[in-house]
């Protein structure tokens, strides 16, 4: 089921990671963002959802989409600007007219509307602060059925060193060894991916995999991670949390690791947090809100939503211990803040209730 969905999804989020991480290396190396210039990033943002719906729009035609990007603001030297890049990878030919009405295909407003279609849901560049820092940032895109719920998700990370974040000491010994892994990827990151009805992960290097042929290609990509793998060590706890303060509350994430002696904390951006959830290279992802005006977007959490449904961990509201609903809300959550993990049903529901304790006391 859903093959051809994963293979020529996989097939346009390895490209959109090529072309996303080439720009980040070369915004990196050359200084060139500034916050008074940000137009490298949305450029190649642009470029990415509209190369991932294009591809998969052609293959799909009756599908839905929901995409954070639009082009309603932008102008068309702007968009002739997101053409020059969108033609080093393509070997068709697109006007500027093309280009947007691809774009706006992710104007949709979700399964709520939109009346039994199934909808890809993408973030072409999640995490944009980390992209523009030369830190983390993930392409994450993701399928709904009719139902609205998540029976796909894809997230590549161009970025991601393994590595970096597994410290023996911490996380115990665990099935792959990352060293050698990092070293078969080189510096190009990792692309992961997940059926959610299916009780497994795959993950394997995001660019220099070789992309086999469509009659070839079957469930088997290089790694795969199943919840047996993953052992919790409750005393070497280790929390996933956003770089950003603007984007979850650290203090009260604090408190909350206060509370439950949690003493190891990885801070970074976009949905390679959940990447790593699903390595079990964190426990606990809190996403605990800063102001109870936003509402979360679908885009933001779809895919790595995906991941942890295979895994059977828990993905609910930082308010109530209730999965979030990808339907109800169209592109946004009706719920607030996140709370994600690999512990028992128990113990996430005891977060969960401390978390609602101190997100009261602080908005009250
Ligand atoms: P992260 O990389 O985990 O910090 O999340 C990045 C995402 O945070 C972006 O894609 C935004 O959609 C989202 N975001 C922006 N402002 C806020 C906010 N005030 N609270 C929560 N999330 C936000
Ligand atoms: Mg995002």
């Amino acid at each position: 089921m859903l093959e051809k969905e994963l293979y020529e999804a996989l097939k346009i989020v390895q490209l959109a990671c090529e072309v996303t991480s080439r720009v980040q290396f070369e915004l990196t190396k050359n200084n060139i963002v500034t916050k008074s210039d940000s137009s490298p990033v949305t450029i190649s943002d642009l470029a990415s959802q509209f190369l991932i719906f294009n591809h998969i729009h052609k293959h799909f035609p009756n599908d839905a989409f929901i995409g954070e990007e639009d082009t309603s603001e932008e102008t068309k030297t702007f968009l002739n600007d997101v053409l020059t890049l969108v033609d080093q990878y393509t070997s068709e030919e697109y006007t500027v007219e093309e280009l947007g009405e691809v774009i706006n295909l992710g104007n949709s407003k979700g399964s709520v509307n939109g009346v039994n279609k199934r909808h890809w849901v993408l973030d072409p560049i999640d995490g944009t602060k980390g992209f523009i820092r030369g830190d983390q940032f993930a392409i994450c895109l993701s399928l709904l059925n009719e139902q609205g719920e998540v029976i796909l998700g894809i997230i590549g990370c161009p970025n991601l060193t393994l590595t970096n974040y597994y410290k023996p000491e911490v996380h115990g010994v665990h099935k792959y060894d990352y060293k050698k892994l990092d070293s078969e990827c080189g510096s190009d990151g990792y692309i992961f991916y997940s059926k959610a009805q299916e009780h497994e992960v795959f993950f394997g290097p995001s660019i220099k995999f070789e992309f086999p042929d469509e009659s070839t290609f079957k469930n088997d990509f290089l790694n795969v991670i199943t919840k047996e793998d993953n052992k919790v060590d409750l005393n070497n706890l280790v929390t996933l949390e956003g770089f950003e303060k603007g984007h979850s509350s650290h203090d009260l994430q604090n408190d909350i690791k206060d509370k439950f002696n949690i003493k190891n904390a990885l801070h970074l951006d976009s949905q390679v947090k959940y990447c790593l959830l699903a390595l079990n290279l964190g426990n606990l992802y809190l996403r605990l809100p800063t102001t109870l005006k936003f509402q979360e977007k679908i885009w933001d959490h779809a895919a790595g939503f995906s991941l942890l449904k295979s895994l059977d961990y828990n993905h609910t509201d930082s308010l109530e211990a209730k999965t979030v609903n990808f339907y109800d809300g169209g592109r946004y959550f009706l719920t607030k803040g996140v709370i994600a993990s690999n512990l028992s049903k128990e113990l996430h529901n005891e977060i969960v209730s401390y978390s609602k304790e101190l997100i009261m006391k602080k908005f009250e």
